[in-house]
């Protein structure tokens, strides 16, 4: 089964050998060391009836121990179920009955979070503490699994901003998608690879996953600080990594930055969040080797593939659709718009989900069936134009999109007026409700040090003077910090309830 997954962590164990493969801060492994826990770990999941396809249940911090077990879970012939670890008991509760796992493999600490409130998998195993007591015994080789395309791989819940989390099951046919991945995103057997998002999130299959398949190293960090992330990025001379976009600004504006020595550094990755132009553009100048953003969802894989620093004069866009990939532009009637105009974005591609685990109606919701020829797209969510260079410009999310007075808002105009204010950190607009316009854009800002609320009224003033008519931020409020979700995305939803009620 070389060229598959399972089979490559074994055949890359054999060639690399002492090369480190996995480090948490605390463990390190060898590459022979690692596919050797990874098969014994795999025997005893077939031993105890790990169906082809089943999934295997991973809570908690990002470690060896949990690299291992999301490894094992693939190898094994079933799938990798990493949870969310910021999610409720009773959302746990849900997606580990969701997952149809028989194992869960659990952090001391959650577990004692947990209390008397028992997550509905009978078979629980501690993961930060030694697994030799669960791994089969040494040299124990599992039984040979090569899977086809339809296989899933793993699932990845949603954040469950808009609901229930959703199982986004992926599926080993997206091993075309870690070729293109291995090609696009620079990887081989001499990357370092420093990972800081956790692996419960998508950015698993950008960062972790295509470096494992290379048989590269991966350093695992479980939560980012910025001087640690600079010492280890300097230290273990890393040569591949990925930020979100306020990771980024952390970096940039710590005052010691400067002092690390980051020459080892081929290639940064980026996705999950609107990565601000002055931003891209101070990474590029500051921050050795290339810049790639990765435009994409869950569901529908990746989009765009957009080495930034190739496209200086495109900093305000995702790049263009990755080799094999396809987006449309869509009106509110599911149409195709003309090039330039804003719309819905749909895509297709080989790395979209199997569907949403045990929700076929949910599944089909999301697709858009191309009338001319019948093909299956996924609705992104968001809405974007493209240029005339074919590059993908974003320009907010659907449900974020203020209609007022009949005309559309797109909040991103009115947030980049407010953030070039100097008094102003960063600014967020959303749609409230309002009986005279139906809806109506209310504004938050982070204001610099020193600048006090009395400026807020100017700072309205001066954006709303550089704004269309219809385009005007009607209330202004300050922030001490955005609200953000564990992997750095600006959550509106929570922005809408510090709305203050009055009538409108
Ligand atoms: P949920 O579906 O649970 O509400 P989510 O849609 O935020 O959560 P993801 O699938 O992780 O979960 O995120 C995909 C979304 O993230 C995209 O639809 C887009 O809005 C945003 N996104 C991803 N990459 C980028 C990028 N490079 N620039 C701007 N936004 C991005
Ligand atoms: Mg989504």
């Amino acid at each position: 089964p070389f060229g598959s997954f399972p089979g490559l962590i074994a055949a890359w164990g054999e060639y690399r050998g002492d090369a480190p493969a996995l480090y948490d801060g605390a463990v390190t492994l060898s590459w022979r060391e690692m596919a050797d826990r990874v098969e014994r770990i795999a025997a005893r999941l077939q031993a105890d009836g790990l169906q082809r396809g089943q999934a295997v249940a991973i809570l908690g911090t990002t470690t060896v121990n949990y690299a291992l077990i999301y490894l094992a879970a693939i190898r094994a012939g079933g799938c990798a179920a990493p949870l969310t670890t910021s999610a409720s008991p009773e959302q746990l509760a849900g997606m580990a009955k969701d997952s149809g796992a028989i194992h869960l493999f659990i952090d001391r600490a959650k577990l004692t979070e947990l209390g008397d409130f028992k997550l509905p998998i009978e078979n629980q195993i501690v993961l930060d503490e030694d697994l030799e007591g669960f791994m089969a015994p040494a040299g124990t080789k599992a039984a040979p699994f090569d899977p086809e395309d339809a296989d899933p791989l793993n699932i990845i819940y949603s954040s469950g901003t808009t609901g229930i989390p959703k199982g986004i099951v992926h599926s080993h046919g997206m091993r075309w998608r870690q070729m293109t991945f291995r090609a696009s995103l620079n990887y081989g057997a001499d990357s370092r690879t420093l990972t800081s998002t956790p692996l419960y999130s998508n950015t698993t299959m950008a960062v972790f996953l295509p470096t494992m398949y290379s048989g590269g190293y991966v350093s695992l960090m479980g939560k980012f600080d910025t001087e640690k992330w600079l010492e280890r990025a300097q230290a273990e001379r890393i040569t591949h990594t990925m930020l979100v976009p306020v990771q980024y600004r952390r970096l940039m504006q710590f005052e010691r930055f400067d002092d690390y020595d980051l020459a080892s550094m081929k290639m940064k990755y980026c996705t999950s969040a609107p990565f601000p132009a002055d931003l891209k553009g101070e990474v590029l100048r500051r921050m050795p080797g290339g810049l790639i953003e990765i435009y994409g969802m869950t569901e529908g894989g990746v989009a765009c593939i957009f080495p930034v620093h190739e496209h200086p004069d495109k900093l305000h866009t995702v790049g263009k659709p990755a080799p094999g990939h396809f987006l449309k532009v869509l009106d509110e009637n599911l149409k195709e718009v003309p090039p330039g105009t804003p719309g819905e974005l749909v895509g297709k591609s080989p790395t979209m989900m199997l569907g949403y685990k045990n929700q076929p109606e949910k599944t089909r919701e999301g697709y858009w069936i191309d009338p001319e020829d019948g093909s299956v797209w996924q609705r992104m969510g968001d809405v974007g134009r493209v240029d005339a260079d074919g590059f993908v410009e974003l320009v907010g999310r659907t449900k974020d999109v203020i209609i007022s007075g009949g005309f559309n808002i797109f909040p991103i105009d009115l947030e980049s007026e407010l953030a070039k204010d100097e008094r102003v950190v960063e600014a967020a607009v959303v749609g409230v409700q309002s009986e005279k316009w139906g809806e109506t854009p209310v504004g938050f800002v982070v204001l610099r040090p020193g600048v006090g609320e009395e400026s807020l009224e100017d700072i309205r003033i001066v954006a709303n003077s550089r704004l269309g008519k219809t385009q005007r931020v009607a209330e202004l409020y300050a922030i001490a910090e955005m609200p953000r979700s564990h992997i750095g995305k600006l959550l509106k939803t929570d922005l809408r309830e510090l709305v203050p009620a009055k009538p409108r």
